[in-house]
């Protein structure tokens, strides 16, 4: 191999290490990220990202009272501000409130200051709406980018992704197909992927309707596998931190 050939080739492998780093949702390279729980407690974490977005949040919110099952939420700053009382209703019946940025951008090649906005906006309004300020925070598309990890540790605040994922924003999936997928992998400590708005669409354009449909054979399906539904924050260790 020529010298050429050689330099090519490292900034391939240089450029496939960067992509996994920010792309994988698994992946551990930038920063410490929660993928999944411990194994032996037999729990699994719901978690419901985009919204809050009405009527889709409330009617998750309904199946989840009905069955006695605890979620969290990763809701944009934006919607929040939009839907002040569903996200209310989301702390008032015992969820998880989590941060996803205040617009839902792609984090790639976006400044430190940029990121900081997008969490920060979203903390103040959600402490304005229900008075607290979530320790978890889960990117956009999942997509982690340089400089946001030290972002997050200086606000004490983890990164949470996922381990399963119901497919639910594919369009055209069934809520046979979201059940089929979320259920296909699923085990003790996963962390489970669905969403109750549809970013970055706008209000008028959102339907969360497979994701309601699919949500009681989801729950059904995971107590017949003879586990049970806790907060993501359940699966932090107990310094409350990963990142
Ligand atoms: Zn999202």
């Amino acid at each position: 191999m020529n010298a050429a050939a050689a330099i090519a080739l490292a900034l391939l492998g240089a450029c496939g290490t960067a992509f996994y780093a920010c792309f994988a949702p698994t992946s551990q390279l930038l920063g410490r990220s929660l993928v999944r729980g411990p194994a032996k407690d037999q729990q699994v974490a719901l978690t419901f990202d985009d919204g809050p977005a009405s009527p889709f949040t409330e009617q998750i919110l309904d199946i989840l009272h009905e069955t006695g099952v605890s979620a969290t939420f990763f809701v944009c700053g934006k919607n929040a501000a939009r839907y002040p009382d569903t996200l209310r209703r989301i702390r008032e019946e015992g969820h998880t409130i989590g941060n996803h940025t205040y617009t839902h951008p792609f984090l790639w090649f976006k400044s430190r200051s940029r990121m900081a906005s997008e969490i920060d906006r979203t903390q103040d309004v959600i402490e304005q709406l229900v008075g607290l300020r979530p320790k978890l925070f889960r990117p956009p598309y999942g997509i982690r980018w340089f400089g946001l990890f030290p972002l997050l540790r200086e606000r004490r605040m983890t990164d949470v992704q996922w381990s399963d994922a119901g497919f639910d924003w594919v369009a055209g999936n069934s809520p046979e197909e979201v059940i089929r997928r979320s259920l296909a992998k699923l085990r003790a400590g996963s962390i489970l992927l669905l969403h109750d708005g549809r970013e970055p669409r706008p209000p008028e354009h959102v339907d969360a309707s497979v994701t309601v449909a699919a949500l009681p054979a989801i729950i059904e399906g995971v107590w017949k596998k003879g586990l049970s539904f806790v907060s993501v924050e359940d699966f932090l260790p107990s310094d409350g931190q990963v990142s």
